[in-house]
């Protein structure tokens, strides 16, 4: 039968959907109906006759857009700053005081940066925790991003902040007038962390993530001894037990960074479905630790892949985290099979799809959105190929971020040949530059 629908048909010399079954079709086809969603991938040799479907022939792979599950993006406005610093004085005299003054116009203005720096090396969504929200939504209305917005509070000395019943009181407002179901932009809420937030409001965010069946996002065991203080309140409770215990686990839970984790910490993640957002960049970078991805993923825990914020990484490079996941999961195992390859792409894709509770990107397959990315399999890094196997590895320990050429969102494109052509990248580049030297002399 043949359809009406107009849409376009991408012929690839590689499609690798990140399916469960780790399928890499040669030749292939990926068909995007009108809507931004896909209808058809497999070979183009038995893809359904349309003649109303267009045509681009891609040299290279075709894959699924990475998806970023912990960062706080807006903040390119202070990356690198304060470089070196233990992280205390990094945070008190650097980081806290510049947010302080930062603007809706930073915030807009470091997000929309941001976008085009995820957008040109492909990664299609993010998952933002930070505030002055109605910017960052903005900026990534504008950019063509997708992106779960999880607005947070936490207890800070800003005064625009607000106490923490205003802030409780604006994230929910700023959920309930900005989450589009099945829309590019999506939104989730977010406590900072355990030792942040005051309990009674833990709680409370926990109840709104449930009632609204929103994405409950917290730093969870990011460093060794930051939840000492929660712990010594609860007879030595870990953080993550203090949580299940308050009824926070109830939501649906992403832990950024989890690394400080004991046995019965996993088994517990494990119980109450919590997924893990996994930084090993900004945690090398920072020194807070090795995470435990291996036992994670042996426990069955959902786990994702995020870079944490431009100011502790230095970059929202997720092809960098997906090395770096494998390898500092060998280190730590002394096994060079700890952590496999296809199982690192998965983690930027479909898992951290997962993660955020986004059934609909992750994969390339009918129904979902086409979220994709095409790499260029010319540059040396891809050769050889001698078996389907080698592709997968190349992509996670060869391939440089620039292979990619083209992306797509909902089956838009926004990056052609190299260029993100949503964002008017110079101009970002100029505001940002703007608002780091104004912030850096404290006005
Ligand atoms: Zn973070």
């Amino acid at each position: 039968m043949v359809t009406t629908i107009t849409g376009a048909r991408y012929l690839a010399e590689f499609v690798l959907p990140c399916d469960e079954d780790g399928v890499l079709i040669r030749d292939g086809a990926v068909d995007v109906d009108a809507d931004g969603r896909i209808r058809y991938v497999g070979t183009a040799d038995a893809a359904p006759e349309d003649a109303s479907r267009v045509p681009h022939r891609l040299p290279g792979l075709l894959m699924p857009g990475l998806v970023n599950t912990h960062c706080h993006s807006p903040m390119t406005v202070l990356r690198g700053q304060g470089e070196g610093l233990p992280l205390l004085r990094w945070l008190a005299e650097v980081i806290w005081p510049r947010e302080a003054l930062m603007t809706e116009d930073d915030v807009f203005w470091g997000m929309t940066l941001a976008s085009a720096e995820m957008l040109r090396y492909g990664v299609t969504t993010s998952c933002e925790m930070y505030f002055r929200n109605e910017a960052l939504a903005a900026a990534v209305q504008a950019s063509g991003a997708r992106c779960l917005i999880t607005p947070a509070i936490v207890q800070a000395p800003w005064p625009w902040l607000g106490s923490l019943d205003e802030q409780l009181d604006r994230v929910v407002r700023f959920g309930d007038t900005h989450h589009e179901p099945a829309g590019r932009v999506r939104v989730g809420i977010a406590a900072h962390s355990a030792y942040t937030v005051p309990e009674p409001y833990l709680r409370q965010v926990a109840e709104v993530a449930q009632d609204r069946d929103r994405l409950l996002h917290l730093h969870v065991a990011e460093t060794e001894h930051e939840g000492a203080e929660v712990s010594a309140r609860h007879g030595g409770a870990s953080v993550p037990r203090v949580l299940a215990d308050l009824g926070v686990f109830r939501a649906r839970v992403l832990a950024a960074h989890a690394v400080w984790l004991s046995d019965a910490d996993i088994a517990l993640l494990a119980e109450h479905e919590v997924a893990v957002a996994h930084c090993p960049g900004s945690n090398a970078k920072l020194g807070s630790g090795v995470a435990r991805l291996g036992d994670l993923l042996a426990a069955g825990v959902t786990v994702g892949l995020g870079t944490d914020g431009p100011a502790s990484n230095n970059d929202l490079d997720l092809w960098e985290e997906m090395r770096l996941a494998t390898l500092l999961a060998r280190l730590r195992a002394h096994d060079p099979t700890a952590v496999g390859a296809r199982r690192a792409l998965e983690l930027a894709t479909r898992c951290g799809a997962a993660a955020l509770g986004l059934p609909d990107i992750g994969v390339l397959e009918p129904g979902r959105f086409a979220d994709m990315v095409h790499v260029d399999v010319a540059d040396p890094a891809f050769v050889p190929v001698v078996e389907d196997a080698d592709l997968v590895a190349h992509l996670v320990f060869a391939a440089p971020r620039t292979a990619v050429r083209d992306v797509w969102v909902a089956g838009r494109q926004v990056v052609a040949d190299g260029v993100c052509v949503t964002v008017d990248t110079d101009e970002a580049r100029a505001r940002v530059q703007q608002a780091a030297v104004r912030l850096a002399r404290g006005v």
